[in-house]
């Protein structure tokens, strides 16, 4: 019978014909030659590149950005700030970026691509670009797409003919260190402890503007007032003179500090700290800062709900598109807002990298099972996890004592940074504090925590769309909100369009919330036994009452803003009640005394 069998005797035969099939199909499946992904080396930025090469740097508030770049402008950089990531950003990281991104990587991304395309148009040509400017950015291995951020940014570059463009990186793991291989950028002492001012600056400002602009009784004077405030404090850090032990020590040690190097930097380290921290330029311009700001006048009696904004790092600070402007928003709704300091994230990278040292140590410590007797091994795995969690623990306290000392300063009403040990704890049933990425734990930490302790009337997690961690987050919420009845929470995805629908979402809920609010209000007036009008009155005769700073203690169980204020305004009526009474009854005894 005919077949179309081939029968082959040759072995060599067999053996060609089965490579060139194979060869077929993984022609047909594109395996041919893979192309694996190397990182790009890239060109150096180079110290004596400083003079011409401008930084350029972007994705926080404004009072950040603008006290960030002052800082790089006083240690000899050339920097400028990105402008504030819009739709059409968005839609220029679209075009060319990768698929399947996360929304701030569009808009992060689309809008250094836009901003170049500017200085283009502007008259500078690619070389020009490519040679004068670079891009300063935090990175990160992940686990989310934020370990994407660095070839992302090089992809869209390269779609859109910026091929070699520099992006620097500063990597969140390497936060703590805070290590950079770039010459051309050197992290200075200076550079170091201007940074940690300009960042717990820029937070606490932040937060002064949202406490104080929803009561501000002229309308705009709050942005005008804050607005020249920070340029004020951009000039102390622009200007400050750098600590050198040479020049301030007396006369007849500097030849000895000049000829040794570690006496000289070990001087010079101490001298730099305590002049950013506790030097009289940066206290005296804290202080005109703090004037300056006080000067607002403000009407706390008026109700309004508190909304805690939480959501994924960039989502909850960025002030414009990319969360659909939902701080301007909410102060048009009459809400006021209750920000998050970016100080919160640099918290929770030290708490989660001491817990972490904890839990990988018995897998870390450098014997695994001594016997009894070997007490050196024990020793040395005793100490070894010690070091690290002092260490961090050090840096961990510095961080915290810094910042409310900034508060301290700047008025002293801004909101202290939440304990993460208690977020943590909180979150745990939930949200395990060991899955990473994004915010981890802390939105449904932070959510629980303003709940529980009643410090708002409604929580707004602003989430971008296509981010694996707040959908993480957001699975999760629902169980929790089974659990705390009278929470109000509400998430909302972010994208480069939507806007009317999220403000439409927003509106109902902040519907319930000021229901919240008024009640207490209304709750806390009746405690009180007095009426508005006598407390308007009351305010109006002790103007220090219109001030911002002027310190209402917070009452445990009471969110608002005007709830807490009449029942302190409330207080002190009665307080100057019970001593004009005592004057009177005082009064009229001593006639009847000295007439017996
Ligand atoms: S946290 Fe979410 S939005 Fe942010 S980088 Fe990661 S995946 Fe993207």
């Amino acid at each position: 019978m005919a077949t179309n069998f081939v029968q082959i005797e040759n072995d060599s035969e067999i053996k060609r014909r089965l490579e060139a099939e194979r060869a077929r199909l993984r022609k047909i499946a594109g395996l041919d030659q893979p192309q694996h992904f190397h990182r790009p080396v890239e060109r150096a930025f180079t110290a004596d590149e400083r003079s011409r090469v401008t930084i350029l740097f972007g994705g926080f508030t404004w009072k950040h950005e603008d006290l960030i770049r002052a800082v790089f402008q006083g240690c000899g950089y050339r920097c400028e700030k990105l402008p504030v990531p819009n739709v059409a950003a968005f839609q220029t990281g679209k075009e060319f970026g990768n698929n399947g991104q996360c929304n701030p990587t569009y808009f992060t991304v689309g809008n250094l691509v836009q901003y170049l395309q500017f200085l283009e148009k502007e008259g500078l040509s690619r070389q020009q670009i490519l040679d004068h400017y670079v891009f300063f950015t935090a990175g990160s291995c992940g686990p989310c797409r934020f370990g994407m951020y660095e070839a992302e940014y090089r992809f869209a570059l390269k779609n859109a003919g910026f091929d070699g463009f520099r992006v620097l990186l500063f990597k969140d793991s390497d936060g703590i260190k805070a290590a950079s291989g770039e010459p051309g950028l050197k992290f200075t002492v200076d550079f170091g402890f201007g940074m940690l001012n300009a960042m717990h600056l820029g937070d606490v400002i932040n937060d002064l503007i949202y406490q104080i602009r929803p009561y501000e009784l002229n309308s705009g004077e709050t942005d005008r007032v804050f607005r020249e405030t920070v340029a004020g404090l951009c000039e102390d850090l622009r200007n400050r003179r750098s600590f050198e032990i040479e020049q301030r020590a007396p006369d007849w040690t500097k030849p000895k500090f000049k000829s040794n190097k570690i006496l000289r930097n070990t001087f010079n380290v101490f001298g730099k700290w305590h002049e950013h921290m506790w030097g009289k330029d940066y206290l005296h311009a804290l202080h005109s800062a703090r004037e300056k700001l006080d000067s607002v006048e403000v009407d706390r009696t008026r109700v309004k709900p508190l909304v805690k904004i939480t959501g994924e790092f960039w989502a909850q600070i960025t002030e414009g598109d990319g969360n659909f402007h939902m701080f301007d928003f909410l102060e048009r709704e009459g809400a006021q807002v209750l920000v998050e300091p970016i100080a919160t994230w640099v918290a929770y990278l030290m708490y989660q990298a001491k817990a972490h040292a904890k839990a990988k140590w018995p897998v870390n410590r450098p014997y695994r099972n001594p016997e009894w007797y070997e007490l050196k091994k024990q020793f040395a795995n005793y100490i070894g996890l010690r070091k690290k969690l002092w260490g961090i623990g050090a840096g961990e306290r510095m961080w915290n004592y810094f910042y409310h000392r900034t508060i301290k300063h700047l008025g002293g009403i801004t909101h202290q940074l939440a304990p993460q040990a208690e977020l943590a704890e909180l979150a745990h049933p939930f949200y395990n504090q060991f899955a990473r990425g994004g915010e981890g734990h802390l939105e449904v930490g932070k959510n629980v925590y303003y709940t529980v302790h009643k410090l708002c009337h409604m929580v707004l997690a602003l989430k971008p769309f296509g981010c694996m961690p707040s959908s993480q987050s957001d699975g999760v919420q629902s169980a929790v909100i089974n659990k705390f009845k009278d929470m109000i929470f509400l998430p909302i995805e972010t994208s480069g369009e939507g806007e009317v629908n999220a403000h439409s979402r927003v509106q109902m809920a902040l519907g319930e919330a000021k229901v919240k609010a008024k009640t207490e209000f209304e709750q806390c007036l009746k405690s009180t036994g007095k009426s508005l009008n006598e407390i308007r009155a009351y305010i109006e005769e002790h103007p220090e009452l219109k001030r911002p700073f002027y310190h209402v203690p917070h009452r445990a169980g009471v969110a608002g803003t005007a709830a807490q204020f009449i029942l302190h305004v409330s207080e002190r009526i009665d307080k100057d009640t019970r001593f004009w009474k005592r004057v009177r009854v005082g009064g009229s005894a001593i006639p009847a005394t000295s007439g017996d």
